[in-house]
């Protein structure tokens, strides 16, 4: 298996530049004298489609040869990848088919429409999605793009974290949300490279902590599907080429409760004025639970998305 390198995540820079939003880095003061540590928030929320999904199926699609262009891509998802391959295959020209259960939200259903892409429907039930998109890649010759399994993915996600670094300079510690674990991936391979004494965590939740359990046992541990608010982290087990580097790189995992995860959600809303959604806080907790033992620090924290739908988030709000 070839594994990226720095090297891939800057030619993903140069693909998606002019095309991906450079996303804003903020702060907050009060957060800041809560712990005594100066913390940067790298703002993906703001991201096209509202997460950073959209720089690794832009660099995933944009790296293809012609010939696979042509004949389509497929992506099976419900969640931000799925949005992110089709909004990519719009922009590129290419066709997109996208496998989603027939429970998805109407929203969900509706963006990914709205981008070009068609999409299919399964039943959770009795179907199995990753069999029907290998019968599209077989039937059609399409491509499968993976939501983390893949290289050019993991270097398209690592320039969220370039961005962080390119932009505040060198840190001591940095969080990032974590679920298939492409994202992480990404990240280390930019504090390699940008600042390398940083030290990278990713951030599950306490419920979904399969990576935690690889870790911790040396191989990859497939757990039973988790129950969490935070539903980008929800995947059973890390992929091989995600495992590897996050071995390789020596990155630490914790986690956090959904308890905690709603408290920063009003955090966000309520002094920061942004919208994020569960999984996008898993960096935030992560933090605020190290408490007093940041102090003096510089930390970097990715929030990864900003897709809930208002029902959910006012009662998030309310609760
Ligand atoms: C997909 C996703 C994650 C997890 O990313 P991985 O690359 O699978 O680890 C985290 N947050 C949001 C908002 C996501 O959409």
């Amino acid at each position: 298996m070839k594994l990226p390198s720095y090297e891939d995540v800057l030619l993903a820079a140069s693909r998606l530049r002019g095309i991906a939003h450079t996303t804003p880095v903020l702060s907050s003061s009060w957060f800041n004298a809560q712990l005594g540590a100066q913390v940067f928030f790298k703002c993906e929320n703001f991201q096209r489609i509202g997460a950073f999904k959209f720089r690794g199926g832009y660099n995933a699609l944009a790296a293809l040869p012609p010939e696979q262009r042509q004949r389509g891509v497929v992506a099976f998802s419900s969640g931000n990848h799925a949005q992110a391959v089709a909004l990519a295959a719009q922009l590129l020209g290419i066709p997109a088919v996208i496998i989603m259960p027939n429970t998805a939200p109407a929203t969900k259903k509706a963006a990914t429409l709205g981008y070009g892409a068609k999409v299919v429907e399964y039943d959770r039930l009795t179907e199995d999605r990753e069999q029907i998109a290998q019968q599209w890649v077989h039937n059609t010759g399409m491509t499968l793009i993976p939501p983390f399994a893949d290289a050019q993915v993991i270097a398209g996600q690592g320039t969220a974290a370039k961005e962080l670094f390119d932009e505040v300079g060198g840190l001591d510690e940095l969080y990032v949300p974590l679920g298939g674990g492409g994202l992480l991936s990404g990240a280390l391979l930019s504090a390699q490279a940008l600042s390398p004494d940083c030290r990278v965590y990713g951030v599950e939740p306490e419920t979904g902590n399969d990576a935690q359990q690889s870790l911790a046992q040396n191989k990859i541990v497939h757990i039973e599907p988790p129950r969490s608010i935070a539903d980008g982290a929800l995947t059973q087990a890390l992929a091989p080429i995600t495992f590897q580097l996050i071995q390789r790189y020596g990155a630490g995992v914790v986690t956090v409760q959904d308890a905690e995860l709603i408290q920063m959600l009003r955090f966000f809303a309520q002094r920061m004025k942004i919208v994020v959604e569960p999984t996008g806080c898993l960096g935030a907790a992560a933090v605020w639970n190290q408490g007093k033992q940041l102090q003096g620090k510089r930390v970097g924290v990715i929030i990864s998305g900003g897709n809930i739908d208002l029902t959910t988030f006012s009662q998030l709000l309310a609760s």
